[in-house]
């Protein structure tokens, strides 16, 4: 792929030094061994044990040293000898006595640490100190502050970027990816650039800098960002938002300015940020007292590159998150990540997918279904089922299979998702019919009610949002006017979800907090902003804070008014709520079908729906009760 021939400057340099240093190892060894050995020896004379004794006796001898198995003396010219010593000589302690030389008895030579630290650690000191001075000053010059000392030894760039090395035939490709298909189209784009950027720049076209791959764990958002790579046959940096926050104040902000200038090298490349939310959370002004300095520092620092980039260049600036809501806005304004790409938990026909992907890895017997394995893993995530197929063909080595069986793989499921269950919102098979009709009741609404947008997708596949399901309505082209009969259908329709769950079930649940909440405000802003109720008629009731800010509005009325507002606004919800009940009671047998067929599928599309909706009925509606 040509990904691994260039190397950037800094590459090159630290690779010198490394072989500076193995140089200089190697040269520290062999004085060792030639001069310092050598020159030992030499100052030591060997004698006989009986010389020993003479020479004793003869009171020629200074100091005397008695090891386990040898003995080290001292003439008054100070010359050093040894001997060997005798272990039966009982009587050497007396003549030593009797010389009345100085004698010590050493029991241990010197231990293995203390030779190592005085033959090579000391040394080696100076030459430590030497490198790590060369060291600072080259990264002085470079602008950035200390520290290069690990990683000139240890290889890589100071922005601890590793540059994502694709060897042939391990480059991931979108079809490494199963399901996510969408998320791929919005990255195709991407790729077309990175391969042709002329193309775009011929034209005058702007790429958007950065992507926000936005989704739970697991789901694959860095396989996705390794695979733009891939089909792109561009360098990969990746680097996670956990690394830039370093033990050292300032560090981050050196890396970040490091990878960028290492990735400014190597275009047309990809730069990618996982777990960006570490450094890239909201800065709130009331932080004050340090401790997120540092955090700040390097958002600050990513901020201003990502600005300073000359996106013609082709570096592309991928990042992932799961927490997006907890990303300072600024992060997300446009020049920067501004085009976000949701990478949802996959739905029946994506896991079957996935599934399928990862079982090509294993030996599988006959007549195995994944589509049943699929059905069993509703809101599980790629990562999980990837663990499953793992897991299975763990379950047949353990029973001393070599093939995998479909019991293997619904134990699998058992053993992975039994802790999944409870950290993720895997729905149960009820809670999974609940959502379903909860859904399609919202959908049916809007569908017939002449007012409101058409359904697009309805899903009931966790979202990242904490939704169990969701269903996505198009506005058509800009809509700028909105009647008053428009409201009280769109009112109508947020409420349906509940109505749906009241008229099928008789109970109801806590999954309809959001479409409350927004049934309400826009109940009350035709009261108190639209004047679109009989007892106020056009009075403002309300004033609008900061239209900039997303439009704060609080109550500008005395308090009786502001009672007879609350119960208008009632009185409105409610009137929609009964109309939804009637509605669905009508269609009762539309709700069912669709609710069952969605349950099933777990993503329909708008086609889909409408398909069922307008399709002739074969049985005639239930009586009304
Ligand atoms: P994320 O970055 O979203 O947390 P990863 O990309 O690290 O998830 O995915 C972890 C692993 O799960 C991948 O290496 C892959 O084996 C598996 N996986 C996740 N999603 C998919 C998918 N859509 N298709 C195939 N494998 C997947
Ligand atoms: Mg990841
Ligand atoms: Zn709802």
């Amino acid at each position: 792929m040509g990904m691994e021939e260039k190397h950037s400057n800094r590459n090159q340099y630290n690779r010198n030094l490394l072989k500076m240093f193995l140089l200089a190892m190697m040269l520290v060894m062999l004085f060792n061994v030639l001069v310092v050995q050598r020159l030992a020896e030499q100052q030591v004379r060997s004698v006989d044990y009986g010389t020993f004794l003479s020479m004793l006796e003869g009171s020629e001898l200074s100091a005397v040293q008695l090891e386990d198995n040898e003995v080290f003396f001292v003439d008054n010219a100070n010359q050093i000898y040894r001997t060997n010593a005798i272990a039966q000589d009982y009587q050497l302690v007396e003549r030593l006595d009797k010389a009345g030389v100085k004698f010590n008895k050493v029991y241990q030579k010197q231990s293995l640490l203390e030779t190592i630290f005085v033959d090579w650690i000391i040394p080696f000191l100076p030459l430590m100190l030497f490198f790590y001075l060369v060291n600072r000053r080259a990264s002085r010059s470079k602008g950035a502050g200390g520290l290069g000392f690990n990683s000139m030894m240890f290889g890589g760039g100071r922005s601890g970027a590793k540059e994502y090395v694709v060897k042939e035939g391990e480059v991931i490709k979108f079809s490494d990816v199963a399901g996510q298909d969408e998320a791929k189209e919005s990255l195709a784009e991407i790729v077309d650039f990175l391969k042709n950027p002329q193309k775009y720049t011929e034209i005058g076209a702007k790429m958007p800098k950065g992507a926000l791959l936005v989704g739970p764990p697991g789901t694959g958002k860095t396989l996705l960002a390794k695979a733009v790579a891939g089909e792109a046959g561009v360098p990969f940096f990746s680097i996670a938002g956990s690394e830039f926050v370093e033990m050292f104040v300032g560090m981050g902000a050196s890396k970040v300015r490091d990878l960028f200038r290492q990735a400014g090298e190597k275009a047309p490349c990809i730069v990618f940020i996982d777990e960006i939310d570490t450094i890239g959370k909201k800065r709130d002004s009331g932080s004050g007292m340090g401790g997120n300095d540092e955090r700040e520092q390097t958002l600050n620092q990513l901020l201003t590159e990502m600005d300073g980039f000359d996106a013609t260049k082709g570096v592309v600036i991928l990042a992932a998150t799961n927490r997006p809501e907890t990303l300072d806005p600024a992060l997300l304004r446009p020049g920067r990540f501004d085009r976000r790409v949701p990478v949802e938990l996959p739905d029946l026909k994506g896991r079957e997918a996935i599934l399928n992907l990862h079982a090509r890895k294993i030996k599988l017997s006959a007549g195995i279904d994944m589509n049943v394995i699929a059905r069993m893993t509703s809101g599980a995530s790629g990562a999980e089922l990837a663990n499953i197929i793992n897991e299975a063909a763990l379950g047949a080595i353990r029973n001393d299979r070599n093939q995998v069986i479909q019991a293997d793989l619904q134990e699998a499921v058992d053993t992975i998702l039994a802790g999944a269950q409870k950290k993720n919102a895997i729905l149960s098979e009820k809670e999974k019919q609940i959502v379903a009709y909860h859904e399609v009741g919202h959908a049916l609404l809007a569908a017939l009610q002449s007012h409101s947008a058409p359904v697009q997708k309805i899903t009931i596949i966790p979202r990242t949002s904490g939704a169990l399901g969701f269903t996505m309505q198009v506005e058509e082209g800009q809509k700028n006017l909105m009647s008053r009969e428009e409201m009280l259908a769109k009112i109508a329709t947020f409420t349906a979800g509940r109505a749906a769950e009241e008229v099928v079930f008789g109970s109801i649940t806590n999954g309809a907090s959001n479409d409350i909440e927004q049934a309400t405000k826009l109940a009350r802003a035709m009261v108190t902003r639209y004047g679109m109720s009989k007892e106020f008629d056009m009075i403002a009731l309300e004033t609008v804070n900061n239209a900039y800010m997303g439009g704060d509005a609080s109550l500008a009325c005395s308090e009786t008014t502001a009672a007879e507002v609350d119960r208008i606004v009632t009185e409105i919800v409610k009137e929609q709520h009964q109309k939804a009940i009637e509605i669905l009671k009508a269609n009762r047998r539309k709700l069912d079908e669709i609710s069952m067929f969605l349950y099933q599928k777990e993503t329909i599309t708008g086609e889909e729906f409408m398909e069922i909706l307008t399709r002739k009925e074969s049985l005639p509606e239930p009586e009304k009760n």
